[in-house]
């Protein structure tokens, strides 16, 4: 295959005319504040939702900003503009999916016929993915475990290396600064998955990283009622190649939802405060429980993992739930009971989870904001009804 490879078209970046700099406000205000007061004709302190999918021109050759609105939206705007701030990049992107956010990322940053190395308990849906591109040969994909799965397949040039931390389900932590010195190491730029963290726990462009993804469906939208996906990058150059992609595949997020995620984004300081706290009492209650062998918890947000004994039935426990629902998904306000092997991680071959310690007995809970004594008695009442 050829060694040229042609650099990326790129389109600049709209940010919103009316955007301010906040770098001096803390992550809670900017998230409060975003979009309030940038619409001058009405004062609006909500963002209004523009459904116009076309705008007109003052005169030739003169615009708006705005002409048709894949290229830019001013709901859209708004809100990438807030993701921008809250992960520290220079531009973000909202679209239409977490996996549409990762596509992006990976066929702008990774060329055809480049490598590309990856976590192997990644989410699910993004190990498939990869998977699928090393099958049909547009890229090699290589997974690996852990910083010193890194360190050994970073010997060997790559273009890029995908990351999440901790990880899902297993929760291992990677240091993202020492990934950041592997992948350079390589001529390799680096990607993580932060919506497990939020910018709230975690910010990895300020400790190196090329780019951000999210799916914003999780803990940024926060109330289950939104499916989005976020990239955020930390230099111009990538944004507008990014951006030359996104408005040519066109995956961007519609200003309904736009309106969605910038809504659920107001309360996302608050809501991980008591994700973190409720999951904290949560893993207190399972590390005292003899129908649980291990418990799996970084310390910070709201996801806990744990494996339950041979002495509690799991389709009995999933079953009696009353206050988790068995479901498969995270980081809303209600709390979710998954079960990975079957549901989320399904994809991934028996023996590649079982090769990192992803046993069919673990369950993934996705602590939410209720009270955290009623999360805690309805673990402890389906623990009791699961009992052979
Ligand atoms: C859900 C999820 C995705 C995929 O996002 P969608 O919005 O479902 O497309 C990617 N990464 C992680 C960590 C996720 O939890």
């Amino acid at each position: 295959m050829s060694t040229q490879i042609p650099a990326p078209r790129t389109f600049p970046v709209h940010h919103h005319p009316t955007t301010t700099p906040t770098d001096s406000l803390h992550l809670e205000t900017v998230v409060v504040r975003a979009g309030t007061g940038t619409d001058p004709a009405t004062g609006a302190i909500t963002t209004p939702i523009h459904l116009s999918t076309a705008y007109g021109h003052p005169g030739l050759g003169d615009s708006t900003g705005y002409d048709y609105t894949r290229s830019a939206n001013p709901t859209r705007d708004v809100l990438q503009d807030a993701l921008a701030r809250l992960e520290g990049g220079v531009a973000g992107f909202a679209l239409a999916s977490g996996m549409s956010a990762l596509e992006l990322t990976v066929l702008t940053m990774a060329p055809h016929g480049s490598r590309i190395v990856a976590l192997q308990d990644l989410y699910g849906g993004s190990f498939r993915y990869l998977d699928v591109l090393n099958e049909e040969g547009s890229h090699e994909v290589d997974f690996v475990t852990g910083i010193e799965g890194l360190r050994l397949a970073l010997r060997r040039p790559a273009s890029l290396v995908i990351i999440e931390t901790p990880t899902n389900p297993m929760m291992v932590e990677i240091d993202i600064a020492e990934a950041v010195g592997l992948a350079r190491g390589a001529g390799a730029r680096l990607v993580v998955d932060n919506t497990f963290c939020t910018p709230v726990f975690q910010r990895p462009l300020d400790l190196g990283a090329d780019a951000v993804v999210h799916s914003g469906t999780k803990y940024l939208g926060g109330h289950n009622d939104v499916m989005a996906g976020v990239v955020v990058v930390a230099d111009e150059t990538l944004a507008e190649q990014l951006n030359y992609r996104l408005n040519t595949t066109g995956a961007t997020l519609g200003p309904f939802d736009c309106f969605l995620l910038l809504r659920g984004m107001k309360t996302l300081a608050l809501r991980m405060e008591r994700h973190q706290a409720n999951a904290r009492a949560v893993v207190e209650f399972l590390e005292g429980s003899e129908h649980v062998t291990r418990v799996l918890y970084p310390g910070y947000s709201g996801m806990v993992s744990f494996d339950l004994a041979e002495s509690a039935d799991i389709g009995r426990f999933l079953q009696a739930v009353r206050v988790f629902t068995f479901a498969e998904s995270l980081g809303g306000v209600e709390s979710l009971v998954t079960c990975p092997a079957v549901q989320t991680h399904a994809d991934v071959p028996q023996e590649v989870r079982a090769s990192y310690g992803l046993t069919d007995r673990l369950l993934r809970l996705s602590v939410g904001i209720e009270h955290a004594g009623d999360l805690v008695e309805d673990l402890r009442q389906a623990l009791e009804a699961a009992r052979v």
